[in-house]
């Protein structure tokens, strides 16, 4: 059998954390890239890089590492793809595709967007796959299988390059579909944002408690907490630009949950089980739904023996 052709002759990862480094080995995988090269910013990243082979080339500078590039992907913290953006701009060829991974879509259309040359396709993306970890040593070829990818492609955008994009995440393993960046902003803030804001919030909440009752808390968390404590444990970088940016979809569902905490509360203090009951019933009930559509699994304890993690 002959080896499939790869989809890009060369791309360029900026930033070398676990989304990067998790695309690195699911292009390899794939036989996805003739050449992938690498740049991240500190020097410790780049010899890290070089040490467990992550990316065929790490170079010393952004520019030189999307010389020649026909796909460079932005996988860095949502705050820092501006500057990232401003220093590799002059470096691209016309007819290189612009791709990122963020969190958030239209800070990054709105700041990256108008510092690209003519010329570039500018495909903005944001696979729905991690884990609480960080870093070049956090990813693993199997990350994207099975998860969605969302791409968001700006006005003018060359279809071909967007089909070929699409390609290279069904490559690794991901189901692509386009979306408008508005509305990949409310949905991130309802399944994805607010909730870690929540979980951070819960595992502060019972670290000042924890200090009360002489470490109880920790030492006696149960599945509900460590779930929360998984979640709260991840990039403090990134997660802090992800509220930063997408400030008024999360101020929306904050809202909107604070709202449906007051009435359950209220449920709680008047003693009216028929309404925890229903609420309960309704909410059981997505669990279900997200399971059926292959999203999570329905082991005991979350299969935690038998997978890694993933947000
Ligand atoms: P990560 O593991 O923390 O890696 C971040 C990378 O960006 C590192 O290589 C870091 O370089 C570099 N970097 C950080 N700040 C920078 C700056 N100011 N200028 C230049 N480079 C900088 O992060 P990640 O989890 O891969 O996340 C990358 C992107 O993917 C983020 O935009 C995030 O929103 C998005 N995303 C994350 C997840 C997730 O679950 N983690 C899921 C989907 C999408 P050094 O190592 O040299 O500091």
């Amino acid at each position: 059998m002959t080896a499939p052709a790869p989809v890009y002759n060369r791309i360029a990862l900026i930033g070398l954390g676990l989304i990067a480094s998790s695309m690195y080995w699911a292009i390899r995988r794939g036989g996805l890239a003739g050449e992938v090269t690498g740049y991240a910013r500190s020097e410790e990243t780049r010899d890290t890089a070089r040490r467990i082979g992550l990316t065929d080339r790490v170079c010393e500078s952004a520019a030189e590492a999307v010389e020649g590039a026909d796909l460079v992907v932005l996988a860095v913290p949502v705050g820092a793809m501006a500057s990232v953006t401003a220093e590799i701009a002059p470096h691209l060829a016309k007819g290189t595709t612009v791709t990122d991974v963020g969190s958030v879509k239209r800070d990054v259309i709105n700041n990256v967007g108008p510092l690209l040359p003519e010329g570039v396709q500018f495909i903005p993306g944001h696979p729905l796959a991690g884990t609480e970890h960080s870093g070049p040593e956090s990813g693993f070829a199997t990350l994207f299988d099975n998860r969605w990818c969302l791409l968001v492609p700006v006005e003018g955008t060359d279809p071909a390059a967007t089909a070929q994009l699409r390609a290279l995440w069904e490559g690794m393993g991901a189901n692509v579909e386009e979306m408008d960046a508005d509305h990949h902003d409310l949905v991130l803030a309802v399944t994805s944002h607010t909730p870690h804001l929540i979980a951070y919030t819960m595992v502060g909440v019972a670290d000042d408690l924890g200090r009360v009752t002489d470490g109880e808390v920790i030492k006696y968390s149960a599945a509900g907490f460590r779930d929360f404590t998984r979640i709260a444990a991840s990039d403090p970088t990134m997660w802090r630009d992800v509220f930063l940016t997408n400030k008024d979809a999360t101020l929306e569902i904050l809202g909107r949950f604070t709202e449906e905490l007051f009435a359950l509360q209220r449920a709680i203090r008047t003693g009216d089980g028929d309404h925890l009951f229903d609420y309960f019933t309704r909410t059981r009930a997505i669990r279900r739904g997200i399971i059926d559509a292959g999203q999570d699994t329905d082991a005991p304890d979350f299969g935690r023996s038998a997978r890694k993690e993933t947000t």
